[in-house]
This record gives C-alpha cells, sequence and structure tokens, in this order.
C-alpha cells in the first residue's frame, strides 16, 4: 500500500547561518521555510513515505492560499477573488529536486486548501454577502482550479483539504459543484481530505467526482463503519495526530486489521478469492496516512509516529502474505 501523508509537517526554520545567508538577509532575500522544507521532506523519506508534502511550512492552511490570492487582505475579503500566479508551485519543484537525489520511486503530493473551508475561515467585508454566499465558494474554486492546473505537471496526487464539511455548515450539494469544478480535466488522481466525524456524510461523499476519499480513523473510529459502503479508494488514517505520544506499531496494526475486516463487506471487495487477490485489492483501494496534519506535534514525536505507519502497514501486509 502507498504510503503518504496528509500534509503539514512541524515547522522548523533555520536562521542565517553562512555569510552567504547573512548577506541575503539583510537584502530581505533569505528565506527561513527553505529549510523548514527540506526537513519535512527528509523525514518523511527517513520515515519511509512514499508520497511526501512539502511540509506546508509557510503558514496555516488557509494563510498559505488567501495569501496568494487577489482579493484578500490577510484574511478579510475586500474584492473579487481571482487565481494570480500559481502559490505552492515553487516549493513543489523545490521538494521535486531533494526527491532527485533519492533512489527509488517517490512522488509529491500537492495539497489545495478547499473553498469553503477557506470561505468559513475568512472575513468577508466586500464584493460577497457572507461567508455562505455561494458566488465567492464557486470563485475561490475557479481561482483554486487554476492552482491544480498549474501544479499537475508536477505532482502524483492533489489533495483538496475541506474539513469544514463534516461540520455541516455548508451545503454539500454547492460543495460536490465547486470541488467538480477544481477536479475537472486534472490529469492527476485526486483526493478529498475531511477529518472529523463523516459517517453521516459519507454517501454524500461517495458521489464527489474525486479518486480517493481521505479521513482520520484513528481518533475517530466510529469512521470505521463508512468503509463497508465507500465506493472509492480510501485515504486511511490511521495515526492519532492530535495526541502528542506515539502509538505502538501493534495498535496501528490492529487498526488495519479492523479496517480489513469491514473492508471485506464491502462491494469493492466481494469477489476476492485467496490472499494475492486480497492484497492487490488492497493496493488498489487503499492508502495509508495520518489521520490530519502534523503541524502541531513537536517534531521528533511527528518523525516517530511516521515511522511507526510505515512499520505497521509493512508488516500487516508481510503478515497478510504469510497467512496460509
Ligand atoms: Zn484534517
Amino acid at each position: 500500500m502507498i504510503k503518504t501523508v496528509v500534509g503539514s509537517y512541524p515547522v522548523v526554520t533555520r536562521e542565517p547561518k553562512h555569510l552567504w545567508e547573512k548577506i541575503l538577509d539583510i537584502l530581505g532575500l533569505y528565506d527561513r521555510y527553505k529549510y523548514a522544507i527540506e526537513r519535512a521532506v527528509k523525514d518523511q523519506l527517513r520515515a519511509g513515505i512514499d508520497i511526501v508534502s512539502d511540509g506546508q511550512v509557510r503558514g496555516d492552511m488557509v494563510e498559505i492560499f488567501v495569501n496568494g490570492l487577489y482579493g484578500f487582505q490577510g484574511k478579510r475579503v475586500v474584492g473579487k477573488i481571482e487565481f494570480l500566479e500559481p502559490i505552492t508551485l515553487k516549493d513543489i519543484k523545490f521538494v521535486r529536486r531533494i526527491l532527485s537525489k533519492y533512489p527509488g520511486d517517490k512522488g509529491v503530493k500537492g495539497i489545495i486548501t478547499g473553498p469553503c473551508t477557506i470561505a468559513a475561515s475568512v472575513k468577508v467585508e466586500d464584493y460577497y454577502s457572507d461567508n455562505r454566499d455561494e458566488t465567492l465558494i464557486y470563485d475561490l474554486a475557479n481561482a483554486l482550479k487554476r492552482e491544480a492546473e498549474s501544479i499537475q505537471d508536477y505532482v502524483s496526487m492533489i489533495q483538496i483539504d475541506e474539513p469544514i464539511l463534516s461540520t455541516g455548515l455548508y451545503d454539500l450539494d454547492t460543495a460536490r459543484r465547486a470541488i467538480k469544478r477544481i477536479c475537472e480535466n486534472i490529469k492527476v488522481p485526486v483526493v478529498l481530505h475531511v477529518c472529523g466525524d463523516v459517517t453521516e456524510i459519507s454517501q454524500e461523499l461517495n458521489t464527489f467526482n474525486v479518486d480517493i476519499l481521505d479521513h482520520e480513523f484513528a481518533s475517530n473510529r466510529k469512521n470505521l463503519d463508512i468503509l463497508e459502503g465507500i465506493s472509492k479508494r480510501v485515504g486511511f488514517g490511521c495515526i492519532n495526530t492530535r495526541v502528542k505520544w506515539v502509538e505502538s506499531v501493534e495498535d496501528v496494526k490492529d487498526l488495519l486489521h479492523e479496517a480489513l475486516e469491514i473492508l471485506r463487506n464491502n462491494p469493492l471487495f466481494s469477489d476476492v478469492k485467496g490472499k494475492e487477490d486480497l492484497l492487490e485489492r488492497l493496493e488498489r483501494y487503499m492508502v495509508v496516512d495520518p489521520d490530519c496534519g502534523m503541524r502541531p506535534l513537536p517534531v521528533d514525536v511527528a518523525y516517530k509516529k511516521l515511522k511507526v505507519m510505515v512499520k505497521a502497514s509493512e508488516e500487516f501486509e508481510r503478515e497478510l502474505r504469510e497467512r496460509v
């Protein structure tokens, strides 16, 4: 199974150290976040992650996007939202340069904060009526689509983060249309990440035109129930990102086994014959990752959690293979 991350990683910046860095700093050209990206990527690779992120180190999931779109002043909406220029492309290209020095087939995940989640997190002062104005959501979707188009040639998959959808605050039809607009004609698989309790909205999410539905299962066992009826590939969050202690490999393996038991009742798994067939089906329909972003965690904890996840998922597959 592919191992990936949801997105954010603890931010470890580095002050200018060498003379040339100090000169760059005086000129206002020193980028403190470059080291943070490098650290995030190298930690993920050392832990054994296949599809890494840039760590989303330049700000929270909303800041990164509102700072790069026209129509915002900070988190205030002051005019019509429009795309200006690629927001995450430069960092994605930097990640690819790091990956090119590593052996094996590693990829980058492009990450876009979804239109409803951005709309819910900003203060609407002008042009739109309020945070739930459909025009605001669709303008955001159009702008974010340009972002998706600009990064698609450089990433293995694109993830849209819409945690707000599990709160029930946003109309799912509007969300579906907005996400459709972003996904249309995108060449790489698209993931929709919705954390929180998704048991009530899972049926609806099956109708979104994305390839992977990514949810939290470690901190939200109730979500396991949706595996019986999920009709897309599942991004299986199996590491609790809300607690600072590191779970054991056994804990994560138990969760994976529990998930597998439920998935076997899913029509996607109904005709599975034998263990080879089962392993192939798991590879096709399951991707493992942590529950959510890891930004609030201490960096050593985040790293250890990723290592546990990779080890657990590899042992889980090996044990299935060895099973008689
Ligand atoms: Zn999340």
